[in-house]
């Protein structure tokens, strides 16, 4: 099973990621987690993402699709995985199937969760004061959202057309939103 999962921040896109790699035993990828990893262990690369990442801005490309196409290549990825925040803009999906062509591995669907903004706002002011993220601060978050709404919702188009795009609501319990999924993907 190889899966995209999408969604504004703080529709639970990481809950339901490791949920569905636990499920389905595939990695859940998520190249937020992968910049955080490198920033914490002050890598050439977590230095350079950090630029980007506390002002809320997309890391370049050039570097986000070079840690995909790496991480796609491990051996642990080869029989599925769940990719996490990518791709977030119009280039990286361009990117992801150059990927995907490559490795002769396409996409089997699109998870999309969707909530309120209001819902949105709370649960991120929550898990700001839980994670203490350096990018939570209100004006990062703000971008984010922008960046969100500019750059990755039109993606789901794009997916759509493809038929692809299956759109799940993100409020609810944890379980039956993962119940739901699982359901629907088979
Ligand atoms: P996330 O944990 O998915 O919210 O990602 C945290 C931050 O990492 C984002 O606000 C971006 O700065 C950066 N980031 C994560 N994924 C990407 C991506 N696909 N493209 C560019 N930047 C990314």
């Amino acid at each position: 099973m190889r899966l995209l999962i999408m969604g504004p921040q703080g529709v639970g896109k990481g809950t339901q990621a490791a949920l569905l790699s636990k499920h389905y035993g595939i990695p859940a990828i998520s190249t937020g987690d992968i910049f955080r990893y490198n920033i914490k262990n002050k890598t050439e690369l977590g230095v350079e993402a950090l630029k980007y990442i506390d002002k809320g801005e997309l890391v370049p490309d050039e570097l986000t699709n070079k840690i995909v196409k790496d991480r796609l290549a491990m051996d642990d990825a080869k029989n599925g995985w769940i990719l996490d925040g990518y791709p977030r803009n119009a280039s990286q999906v361009e990117a992801l199937d150059a990927i995907l062509n490559e490795l002769g591995t396409p996409l089997d669907a699109v998870v999309a969760l969707d909530a309120d903004h209001d819902v949105l706002m709370e649960r991120m002011k929550k898990r700001a004061e839980i994670e203490g993220r350096s990018d939570d601060t209100p004006e990062a978050i703000a971008k984010r959202l922008d960046v969100y709404a500019k750059e990755t919702a039109p993606l789901l188009d794009i997916y759509r057309q493809r038929g692809l795009l299956k759109t799940f609501d993100g409020v609810g319990a944890v379980d039956e939103i993962q119940a739901t999924i699982v359901a629907e993907l088979g």
